[in-house]
């Protein structure tokens, strides 16, 4: 029984960050295990930190799934080890994929590996307005809706692409 809820937040910086994006979200789905339910518009967004380096994409999908949150992580992070790589001659380059559980039921996890609700949500416009899209009623953890939290993040640097994900065209 798929029956626990998660939020994955989605971002990549390569040459074709789309594309990783959405084979992330098919090998996702792919997971016996795991079935994606929705996904955010794809956003565009300025980097956090170093300036230097290409703008980000980014969204929020989300699954149903039987996996336990730490499954799942361990799910995530070979589909960043298999396909968040960029080919460099011989040489394996650096991360370039990145997800993140934002939220799983309403489970709050601290651990070495696991910290739940993700840190640094609220002040990510790139993971709150995606989350927004598909959840508008969410309510956080701090019990104020996820409206305010959006209402308070800044939007600038933020923008919305034209590329959304039907989960419909993952069973074809
Ligand atoms: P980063 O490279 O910034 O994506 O950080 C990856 C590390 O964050 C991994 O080693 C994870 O064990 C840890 N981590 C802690 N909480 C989470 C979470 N909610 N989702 C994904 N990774 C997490």
């Amino acid at each position: 029984m798929m029956s626990d809820v998660a939020f994955i937040g989605l971002g990549s910086n390569l040459a074709k960050p789309v594309e990783q994006l959405e084979n992330a979200l098919r090998a996702l789905h792919k997971h016996e295990q795991v079935s994606v339910q929705q996904c955010s518009h794809f956003y565009q967004s300025a980097p956090m930190g170093p300036q230097n380096q290409n703008d980000f994409i980014n969204a929020v999908c989300k699954i149903t799934t039987s996996l336990t949150p730490i499954e799942l992580l361990d799910v995530l992070q070979s589909i960043e080890l298999e396909q968040g790589r960029l080919r460099e001659g011989e040489r394996w380059g650096p991360r370039t994929l990145d997800l993140d559980i934002l939220l799983f039921n309403d489970l709050t996890v601290q651990s070495e590996r696991l910290v739940l609700p993700h840190y640094g949500m609220s002040e990510r416009e790139f993971v709150l307005v995606p989350l927004f899209e598909i959840a508008p009623d969410m309510i956080m953890q701090d019990g104020k809706r996820l409206s305010i939290w959006v209402s308070k993040c800044s939007l600038a640097g933020l923008k919305r692409l034209g590329e959304k994900f039907e989960p419909e065209s993952l069973t074809l």
